[in-house]
């Protein structure tokens, strides 16, 4: 699919055709990830925050908002509660807090690979390149990093860079792929001043970095932030793209097309502009994984990056086996163990069968694949899943 046709796409309003991209996109999704939906528990674990992004409420800025950060005994609880759902995984989210140290985190991660077989992602924002070492070497997973747009001017208005340093996101990833984590990124949809040119890019932005996990989800102002209340349009009028539930779903839909084998959630931000179907439509047009959340009730209110989350009420059976019912009731199955993305899979094999090769030139020695890497990666990180 080429940048013209996605812009095409993002504009289309005729259902008979948009059915088509449903269609495609569900046929896609079906055939490279299968009927599964993997369960993220999303546990957020801060809301302290040094960085002035223009767009979310836990702005440093923002002297509104009441702060708190996990301890190690509740996180590990929610560990725990995660495992009793029958979730793979669990998603330990924050604002950019320095009060996470890196021992801290490190202490944090070993713990709950200790006591649990859960695959653990972290999206803590941006963090140096030790600390990010040191977290893949005590046994996190994966990373969530969204690039929030493909708009170089638009990024730098929404999102300053954190004193002096410029930091750049793109650079980030790209280290995360160094160090072997399952990369995860993302945007934002109707961004005040990002154009359906912007919008297409960021599609192809996401197969051009090869991600293994892609958040898509509607932009929502929140009133204590400086965006919501700028007036930012392009060019022209028309050419900006809408935050709605419908521009949501060609994302997710497209996203799914141009990345067939990569894990896409129906992210929380969609089901809080639809609460009762939101979730199912997301995964019936492309999307695999939902992030319930597991945050402490006291806490949950409390990550307030935009207005009503729909999470903040979610209530227990939501979590349970109200979902549960919710994704059979749409005839799919839900994922059992970690729900690794077979992008990511895939990638260790050839890397693996690259290496081996190599090592039989220099060695040719090597006959059976015991001591590779991948075999490794299969012990610690259960792929067969
Ligand atoms: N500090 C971390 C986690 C931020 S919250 C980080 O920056 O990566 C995770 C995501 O929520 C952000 O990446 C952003 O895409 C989204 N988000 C933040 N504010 C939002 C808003 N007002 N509307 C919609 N999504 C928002």
């Amino acid at each position: 699919m080429n940048h013209h046709q996605i812009v095409e796409w993002l504009r289309e309003t005729d259902p008979t055709r948009l059915e088509r991209l449903w269609h495609d996109a569900d046929a896609t999704r079906r055939r490279h990830v299968g009927p599964e939906v993997h369960l993220r528990g999303l546990v957020e674990v801060s809301s302290y925050c040094v960085r002035l992004c223009g767009y979310c409420g836990l702005r440093a800025a923002n002297t509104k908002s009441r702060r708190y950060r996990m301890s190690k005994a509740e996180i590990l609880d929610t560990a725990r509660q995660a495992v009793a759902l029958g979730y793979g995984t669990l998603v330990l989210q924050s604002g950019e807090d320095p009060g996470i140290t890196v021992d801290w985190m490190t202490d944090v991660i070993r713990r709950i690979k200790a006591a649990t077989p859960l695959a653990v992602t972290l999206s803590l924002g941006e963090r140096a390149d030790d600390e990010l070492s040191a977290w893949r070497a005590a046994g996190a997973d994966r990373y969530l990093l969204r690039f929030e747009t493909s708009n170089r001017d638009l990024y730098h208005r929404i999102h300053p860079p954190r004193g002096d340093s410029r930091r750049d996101r793109m650079v980030i990833l790209e280290t995360l792929r160094r160090l072997d984590y399952e990369l995860g990124s993302g945007v934002m949809i109707g961004i005040p001043g990002q154009s359906y040119d912007d919008l297409a890019r960021d599609i192809e932005q996401f197969a051009a970095l090869e991600l293994d996990m892609i958040g898509v989800g509607p932009y929502l102002p929140h009133p204590d932030t400086p965006l919501a209340h700028l007036d930012q349009r392009p060019a022209s009028a028309d050419d900006q793209t809408p935050n709605d539930e419908l521009t949501t779903y060609k994302v997710i839909a497209l996203t799914r097309l141009v990345r067939p084998e990569a894990n896409i959630p129906a992210t929380t931000a969609l089901a809080t502009i639809n609460g009762s179907t939101g979730w199912e439509q997301g995964l019936s047009r492309g999307a695999n994984v939902i992030m319930p959340n597991l945050t402490p009730a006291e806490y949950r209110a409390l990550y307030d990056i935009y207005p009503d989350k729909v999470c903040v009420h979610e209530t227990d059976a939501d979590r349970g086996q109200g979902l549960r019912h919710r994704i059979a009731a749409i005839g799919r199955t839900v994922g059992v163990g970690r729900g690794d993305a077979p992008s990511y899979v895939a990638g260790r094999k050839a890397a693996w069968t690259e290496r081996a090769e190599s090592d039989q030139d220099t060695t040719s020695t090597q006959e059976s694949g015991e001591d590779s890497p991948y075999c490794k990666a299969k012990e610690n990180h259960g792929l067969d899943d």
